[in-house]
């Protein structure tokens, strides 16, 4: 356990928070899927939102199922899967934060805070992988140059998300880094395998280089 709030969650209350989390994520998938009120863009750009929101209480609720006893500290692939579903849910509040009234988020925030807490007691700083890519980055919205178009990358346009698409997508380089674009690319100490003296070839990791996350991303899945 890391939190007191999560404490509280019993496990009938945790069911129905989940059950009723997805339920609002399909309404609001349905809802962006079929338009019922005509052209309503602002109110389309709110659904959307609250998507968001609801998408990223339902990553603390993967969490929170995760984490449920302190056995999760001890299971390498589930520490990793945790850090992945934190960093998912921290990107997803951050990014609605600004959209909904003050406090709104604390709920989630305060959660993930501590959960940041028990990362850095257990597991302290860490390297990163980076890749740099090259591509023409085409607009989701027109399918204009996304530099020339007259969108902008992250903003919310009749309730959808202008986002790039990758286009003639090539492979630059990678780094090894602390201040990773992408906060998924964590290299765990437990998937370094380091070489003996004498013993051929470098040291080697596996990490993951590079994740298509993005905030929204929810809406592509089929309904659960
Ligand atoms: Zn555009």
């Amino acid at each position: 356990m890391w939190d007191e709030n999560v404490r509280e969650i019993n496990r009938t209350n945790y069911e129905l928070c989940k059950f009723k989390t997805i339920e609002a994520i399909n309404n609001v998938k349905h809802i962006l899927k079929t338009r019922p009120w005509g052209k309503y863009n602002d109110f389309y750009n709110n659904v959307l939102i609250f998507g968001i929101m609801f998408k990223s209480l339902d990553d603390l609720l993967d969490i929170i199922g995760l984490t449920n006893d302190n056995t999760w500290l001890r299971d390498n692939k589930t520490i990793e899967e945790v850090w992945r579903k934190m960093i998912d849910c921290k990107e997803r509040s951050l990014f609605v934060k600004d959209y909904l009234p003050e406090g709104f988020l604390e709920f989630i925030m305060t959660n993930i805070k501590n959960l940041e807490g028990v990362f850095n007691r257990n597991w302290g700083d860490s390297m990163y992988m980076s890749v740099e890519f090259i591509y023409d980055p085409i607009c989701n919205i027109c399918f204009d140059d996304l530099r020339t178009c007259e969108h902008e990358k992250n903003v919310i346009y009749n309730g959808k998300l202008c986002k790039i698409i990758r286009k003639n997508f090539t492979f630059k380089m990678s780094n090894v880094v602390d201040e990773p674009h992408d906060f998924r690319c964590r290299i765990w100490s437990w998937n370094i395998n380091l070489k003996n003296p004498g013993e051929a070839g470098g040291s080697t990791f596996e990490s993951a280089i590079f994740t298509f996350f993005s905030v929204d991303d929810f809406l592509d899945d089929d309904e659960q």
